[in-house]
């Protein structure tokens, strides 16, 4: 399962903007990690520069002395939508009638092609293929006399996740959607402001959180402060793979931070499908604080078997089935000293296509393992995501296709155990409301638009 990208924006008039900027996409790193980009402004004019590659591959002293301004916005990106491409790299800059604005997004408009093809007509034209640039059209296409109210223009048309950052020659926007489907929070920083995709990017710059971003809100920052516009907001939806999987734990989501969250789903787990076994391990580092819960609940000691190679990135940096086999291997080494004759549970996050589970599974048993029970946080994956996860078409997706015993006999473990639904809403102690299921229910929290549905939803041909 891909993320979908991390936003960071910052206007502070004594701080070296691009650098920090650079620190904070750094920290939003697990959130994309095909390309990175900075956009600034010195009041004057916007500079530009997004390129393919992991932050600290983008940049360098060199490339981030080039920046001048007091406002900054950056972005990593994972692509949902629009193909993996230089060109489809954020920020992006789009100009009308030398009125320039740039541009990062994370989410996905459900809509896009129906606003790509009226603002095609009206004779807009297109750099790239993704949903971010048809934002930023529909932002300019409006005869509205300020950014405020062009933002509203377009905010009124958009239908799906949004958490973007604006930057114009004088102004940093912060906007969510109604939904408040991808997190967005707002901090202090040394006199000026900062927003970032999760609080966990401001901690590591130094800025003070201050609250999250609401949904339906647009922020305007400006040297005379900061102003707070409401718009409408429509039943709350935030995705629960950020509680799950995408956002880091020591990030706060609706103010919890995830990490004891993540613990009570592994307590969860071992309510719900207990085993007799001699050590609980999370897969790293995601389901680590799962493991700890899991651990816990069940008086089974927890160990480490299994030891992740930070530097090698995540497993998916490439989308090709090849290199995701060697990924496993290249990501984990398991411990045989550890693990031979274990009775092991291993708690994972989730299981999506069914094809890293099964190597993780033989690289235990290879390693002398008894017996693997595969604990998973998140229910059953049974629909796509059209809200800026590149999780896979309907077909792709293994719970959709198989039954659990079926899955347990495919991954080889010796048992599998699904959290529920409703085990995963006490996990994370908020109203079941206040969450998107739609991947586990297929409940969308708005309609998705009827030719992607048809799509993600049908078999192939
Ligand atoms: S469908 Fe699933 S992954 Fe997508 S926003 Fe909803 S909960 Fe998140």
């Amino acid at each position: 399962m891909h993320e979908s990208c991390g936003v960071f924006g910052i206007f502070a008039p004594n701080e070296d903007v691009a650098r920090l900027t650079f620190f904070a996409l750094f920290a939003l790193q697990h959130r994309g990690q095909e390309s990175a980009g900075i956009a600034t402004t010195n009041g004057k004019k916007l500079q530009v520069y997004a390129k393919m590659g992991l932050a600290s591959q983008v940049f360098n002293e060199e490339s981030l002395s080039q920046f001048n301004g007091h406002i900054a916005i950056g972005h990593n990106r994972y692509s949902t939508r629009g193909s993996s491409q230089i060109r489809n790299a954020q920020p992006i800059e789009v100009s009308k009638d030398s009125v320039s604005l740039a541009i990062a997004h994370n989410g996905n408009i459900v809509n896009a092609e129906h606003l790509h093809k009226q603002l095609s007509d009206q004779g807009y034209s297109f750099q790239t293929s993704s949903d971010t640039e048809v934002i930023a059209n529909l932002i300019l296409s409006s005869h509205e006399k300020d950014w405020v109210n062009r933002i509203k223009y377009a905010v009124r048309r958009l239908k799906g996740a949004y958490s973007m950052v604006i930057l114009t020659n004088h102004t940093l926007f912060a906007v969510r959607d109604p939904l408040g489907v991808r997190p967005l929070c707002l901090g202090t920083i040394n006199g000026g402001w900062a927003i970032a995709s999760e609080s966990c990017a401001l901690d590591h710059i130094g800025a003070d959180f201050v609250r999250e971003v609401k949904p339906g809100e647009i922020i305007s920052i400006t040297e005379n402060g900061i102003d707070s516009y409401q718009g409408e907001v429509g039943r709350r939806a935030t995705c629960i793979f950020e509680y799950i999987y995408f956002a880091r734990p020591d990030s706060i989501i609706n103010g919890r931070l995830l990490y004891p969250a993540r613990q009570a789903m592994g307590a969860g787990l071992a309510e719900e499908y207990p085993v007799d076994a001699d050590l609980v391990m999370g897969v790293p580092d995601s389901a680590t604080a799962a493991g700890v819960g899991y651990s816990i609940k069940s008086g089974i000691p927890l160990g480490e078997g299994l030891i992740k190679n930070r530097y090698v990135g995540r497993t998916f940096i490439e989308p090709d089935q090849r290199i995701r086999d060697l990924g496993v291997k290249l990501k984990f080494n398991p411990m045989p000293q550890i693990l031979t004759d274990k009775r092991v549970v291993l708690v994972d996050d989730s299981i999506v296509r069914g094809t890293t589970t099964p190597q993780v599974v033989r690289l235990l048993k290879k390693a002398g393992a008894k017996e693997v029970h595969m604990r998973i946080c998140a229910p059953p994956i049974r629909y796509p995501c059209f809200f800026g996860v590149d999780m896979a078409t309907r077909w792709e997706l293994i719970a959709a296709q198989k039954t659990i015993p079926e899955i347990r006999d495919f991954i080889g473990a010796d048992s599998l155990g699904y959290l529920s639904i409703d085990g995963l809403i006490k996990a994370v102690a908020l109203p079941r409301e206040t969450f998107c299921l739609a991947c586990f229910t297929g409940d969308y929290p708005i309609p998705v638009q009827l030719g992607m549905d048809k799509l993600a939803l049908e078999a192939p041909p």
